[in-house]
Parts: structure tokens; C-alpha cells; sequence
């Protein structure tokens, strides 16, 4: 089945009852829900491949991921997200599991492995802090972070009810997880432990949710370590099997997906959608639009300046962050992971320093800093089908925070013609971070058949990130208390769905597309899909 056209080689026909801006995860998500609800669904996609962070791109014999690494709790059917994927992939999304440990985080010389499961995850950490009252810290921890997950579903549910229904209960659904989530993930930890070392250990995966410990909201930190205690995942077949899995649904009800398709405007009149104008200064009509472009981009750049502003629009985000951009260098071997010895878990690379907070503020005054976090993941070892698409091969990718101020000068070139002090400055930062690969995984020194690095720039082109953010919104305390960043919006048939109105990661933008949906369908259907024989 062909689950794309290009919006330049083929014109949009037909009726829909519904257009979605963007066929990332959580635009995806809500047109496959709505399609199974019978409703005709556009996507356009401006990029020319599907999928925004879950699509892959290929060079020479390789291909890489863009935004996925791991999941956790999709391997289990009967977990939430498990069932999610399984009901709109039809069952055809597979996961493989990372195994024994997920994460090694990595100070110095120091590795402290997080293993898969509770206890093990525990037992671990105790090994490298014997002291009684470190050991008791380490409890209480695990303790408060369950506690977060217990009051995150009503305060997520609370953003699909209709206005009236909100009103009413919203402030007692969201009152549980505001508590915690107005508190930065230092002041809760730091009311837990006093031991730097360990605090640092806790927070040893900042980077998937952007923001060090002083500046995060406890409770991103907590859905983020609680999603991976029980292990990480990766999608057989590499993670355009999302797009790939997921789309046939929005197909199927007679829907499309355009590449291709950027859209300039929402289209308004009398206070209601009546659609998008196109890069192209075409017109496509529809009773109901759904922008998955991020908050920002979707406020400031995509409603017309006087529909925003008569709405209090920008009035309502200018307290949000974009999040940090990143630099993303993607390195392809002419050697199989089994042959190198390469294992699944992620690295987390930090200086000597457990204080995440001074690490990365060193590197925001001074860029030739200690580089605050280095991620190293490994697609080619953790996706049982690569060898299989890929004999001989293997991939690895290696992620670091970046200021998109480093790269502005450049802003506003063309991807490919951007001059030579830019590919010098590439170039530079690609051996920076492949001395990191050299020093924790020797053996690949010597093997390395291609690498090309990806800057701030690079997301603002492919994904349309404006300041080549990595995560949308950044995950402040300040963020939780938006009550706006909801589906609904002031604008009649103009609906939000994406990482910015649940939260980053894929678990978390495909709940935007889920609570989108069901706030249009006016239905509960988390529990409709957990009601559906999987697996
Ligand atoms: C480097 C990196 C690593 C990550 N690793 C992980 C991980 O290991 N695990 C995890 O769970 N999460 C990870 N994430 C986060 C996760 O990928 C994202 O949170 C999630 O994919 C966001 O989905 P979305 O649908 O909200 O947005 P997107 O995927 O950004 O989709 C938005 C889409 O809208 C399109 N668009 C924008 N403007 C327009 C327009 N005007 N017209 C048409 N289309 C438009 C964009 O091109 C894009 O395709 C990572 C992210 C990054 C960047």
C-alpha cells in the first residue's frame, strides 16, 4: 500500500472532515483514532519523508532514527502505552527489548548501570552508595516517583473533557500532580538525599527530557525514570515502522498523507477554522484542523497575527522556553555490532562533576566548556532486524546539547549550501564528539566508514522548530500550571495535539494524539483501546 503522496507531483482532492498539520507521532495518532471513528482525515507533512521524529534517513548503506532511542513500557501488551501502539498498528509493530540494563551513566571513569526492573534498578544503585542513609534515599526515591505516576493520569484526562465538565473538576484532577510538578526536580531530590553524588546518578537521564535537575519540573523527571524502570525497547525494523504501522488506519477510512505539504496558515473566519493555506498560496477547506507544529509555531507563526492576538494567544505562551537545540552526529560502520562488541545500553556521558546544574551552566557562558552531557546510542545493536536490512553494518549516534545562538549566523542559508566556516564548525564538533565514541567504545577507532553531524539548524529545516528546539516547550515547573495547553483552543474547529500538550518523548506526544482525539470524540478512549483483545 503507497502511504504517502508528494504534495508537489499530486493535487489534493476529495473532502475531509479533518486536516492535521504534521505526520510526527501525535499527528499520526490522532488521524488513525479519528479514521477509526469514521472520519475523513488529510496529514500534511511539509518534510518529504512521513513520520517527523520517528521517520529514519538513509546515506551510503545506512539508515538512522532521528528522535527515537528507547521506549519503555511498550513491550508488555497489557501496559497502556503497549496496547496504544498494538491497537493502532493493528498488531503490526514489534518491539525488541534492550535487556539487562538500559542506561550506563557515565561520570569520569565511574559507570552506574540502570537496570531493567525495580529491584534490580535499586540493588544496583545500593551497590554504589553503601551508606545507610544513601541506601534509604534510594527507596524513598523509587516511593515518590510511583507517587507522580499515581496522579499524572487524571491530570493528562483533565485536558480531553469538554470546557463545562473541566471547569468543574478540572482544578481537582490537576491539584495532585501541580503539587509536585510546581517543585523543580532539585528541591524534591534534595529533600530526599544531600548527597550530590547521588542526585546526580538520579538525573543521569536529564537529557531525555532537556533541562537540568534546578530547572526541571520533578514531575517530567519522575514520568521519564518511572517509563524506563521496567526497561527499554526499540522498534523492530527501526522507527519509521511507527509511520509505517500506524498510517494504513488513516488510509484505510479514506483519508491521505501529504509530503511535501507545507501549510503557511490555519485558516480563519468569524472566530472558526475553515482550513490551511498552503506554502503555494492554495486553499484546502475543512470544518476541523489539528496543528501538531508545537505550540509556539502554531500561536505565533501559523494563526494570523490578528487572530492570535484578538485571542490573547501569544499573551497565554510567552512565559514558555523553547527547549535547547542539540547536535545529533549519526556514524555508520562497516562492521556488525556482534563483531565489535557493541552492546544495547545507551550511554550518559557527564564531566567529572555530579552537579548537573553547574555543568551545563559552565557550558552555557562558555561553549569550549566541558560538553554537560554526551548521549551515545546504538540503533544497529538494538534492532534485531538491522543486519538483516544492513548485512555488515552498524550504526551509532551521538547527541549532545547545543545553543541554537552557535549556529544563527548561518541561519537563513540553504541545508547543503550553508558555506565553508559552517562545514569547518561541523566538522570540528563531529571530532569532538567521536573522541567521546574512541574513549568509551575503543574499539570502533579505526572502523568508522561514514559520519555526518546534524546542528540546530538541521531540526529547523526538516521539523520546522524554530530555534531548532529537541523537545518543543521546555519541561519547567511553569509549564505544568499552563491550563491552556490543551487541545482545545479559543479558535472553533482549531485543535493541539503533539509533545507540548502532554509532554516530550514518544510516549508522550502519542498521548497528545490520543487526548486530541478524544476530545473531538468527545469519548474516553484510553479505555475503549484497553478494552481490545491484543497481542
Ligand atoms: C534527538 C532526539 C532524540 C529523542 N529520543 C527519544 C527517545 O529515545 N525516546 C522517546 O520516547 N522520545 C525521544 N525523543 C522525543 C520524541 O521524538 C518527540 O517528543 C516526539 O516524536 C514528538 O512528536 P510530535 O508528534 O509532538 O512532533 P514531531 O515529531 O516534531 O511532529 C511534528 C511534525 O509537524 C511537521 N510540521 C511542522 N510545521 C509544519 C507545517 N507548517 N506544515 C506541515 N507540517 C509541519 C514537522 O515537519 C513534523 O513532522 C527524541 C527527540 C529527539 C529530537
Amino acid at each position: 500500500m503507497k502511504l504517502t503522496h508528494s504534495y508537489k507531483q499530486a493535487t489534493v482532492d476529495g473532502k475531509y472532515d479533518v486536516i492535521i498539520i504534521g505526520s510526527g507521532i501525535s499527528g499520526l495518532a490522532a488521524g488513525a483514532l479519528l479514521a477509526k471513528a469514521g472520519r475523513k482525515v488529510l496529514i500534511l507533512e511539509r518534510h518529504y519523508t512521513p513520520g517527523g521524529f520517528t521517520h529514519m534517513f538513509k546515506r551510503k548503506d545506512y539508515e538512522w532514527d532521528v528522535g527515537i532511542h528507547y521506549i519503555g513500557e511498550v513491550h508488555k501488551p497489557t501496559s497502556v502505552l503497549g496496547q496504544v501502539f498494538a491497537y493502532l498498528s493493528d498488531n503490526q509493530l514489534e518491539w525488541a527489548e534492550m535487556g539487562e540494563v538500559y542506561d550506563k551513566i557515565i561520570f569520569g571513569d565511574e559507570v552506574y548501570d540502570f537496570r531493567t526492573g525495580i529491584d534490580n534498578f535499586k540493588e544496583e544503585l545500593k551497590k554504589h552508595f553503601p551508606a545507610a542513609e544513601d541506601q534509604q534515599a534510594i527507596d524513598e526515591y523509587v516511593q515518590v516517583v510511583f507517587d507522580v505516576a499515581k496522579v499524572g493520569g487524571g491530570y493528562f484526562a483533565e485536558r480531553a473533557m469538554p470546557k463545562p465538565i473541566s471547569f468543574l473538576f478540572g482544578k481537582f484532577m490537576r491539584r495532585g500532580l501541580l503539587k509536585i510538578a510546581s517543585q523543580s526536580t532539585r528541591e524534591v531530590l534534595e529533600k530526599i538525599t544531600k548527597n550530590e553524588k547521588l542526585i546526580g546518578v538520579l538525573c543521569g537521564q536529564y537529557g531525555d527530557y532537556g533541562l537540568p535537575p534546578a530547572e526541571s519540573s520533578f514531575a517530567m523527571h519522575a514520568m521519564v525514570a518511572k517509563h524506563y524502570f521496567r526497561g527499554g525497547s526499540y522498534p523492530v525494523g527501526g522507527s519509521s515502522r511507527i509511520f509505517d504501522t500506524i498510517a494504513p488506519a488513516v488510509l484505510k477510512a479514506g483519508g491521505a498523507i501529504y509530503t511535501n505539504a507545507d501549510v503557511k496558515q490555519i485558516l480563519v473566519e468569524n472566530g472558526k477554522t475553515t482550513g490551511v493555506l498552503m506554502a503555494d498560496g492554495k486553499e484546502i477547506h475543512a470544518p476541523m484542523v489539528i496543528s501538531s507544529a508545537g505550540v509556539m509555531n502554531t500561536y505565533y507563526h501559523l494563526l494570523p497575527e490578528e487572530v492570535s492576538e484578538k485571542a490573547g494567544l501569544p499573551q497565554k505562551i510567552k512565559s514558555l522556553t523553547p527547549s535547547s537545540a542539540h547536535l545529533s552526529l549519526y556514524i555508520g560502520l562497516k562492521h556488525t555490532a556482534e563483531e565489535l562488541g557493541i552492546e544495547k545500553p545507551n550511554l550518559w556521558i557527564y564531566p567529572d562533576n555530579y552537579n548537573h546544574d553547574e555543568n551545563v551552566n559552565n557550558f552555557r557562558k562558555d561553549s569550549k566548556a566541558p560538553l554537560p552531557v554526551v548521549y551515545i546510542s546504538f540503533p544497529g545493536a538494538k534492532d534485531p532486524d538491522f543486519t538483516n536490512r544492513f548485512p555488515g553494518r552498524t550504526t551509532i549516534e551521538i547527541i549532545t546539547i547545543a545553543p541554537f545562538e552557535n549556529f544563527s549566523k548561518w541561519d537563513g542559508t540553504r541545508w547543503k549550501h550553508r558555506g565553508e566556516d559552517y562545514d569547518a564548525y561541523k566538522e570540528e564538533l563531529s571530532q569532538q564528539l567521536l573522541e567521546y565514541l574512541y574513549k568509551y567504545v575503543p574499539q570502533t577507532k579505526g572502523k568508522i566508514d561514514y559520519y555526518e553531524l546534524s546542528t540546530p539548524l538541521t531540526t529547523k529545516h526538516f521539523i520546522n522548530y524554530e530555534h531548532g528546539e529537541i523537545y518543543g516547550i521546555d519541561h519547567t515547573p511553569d509549564r505544568f500550571k499552563q491550563t491552556h495547553l490543551r487541545p482545545q483552543t479559543p479558535i472553533k474547529g482549531l485543535y493541539l495535539t503533539g509533545q507540548d500538550i502532554v509532554t516530550a518523548g514518544i510516549g508522550g506526544a502519542l498521548f497528545g494524539g490520543v487526548i486530541t482525539a478524544a476530545a473531538i470524540l468527545k469519548k474516553n478512549l484510553v479505555k475503549q483501546m484497553m478494552s481490545q483483545k491484543v497481542g
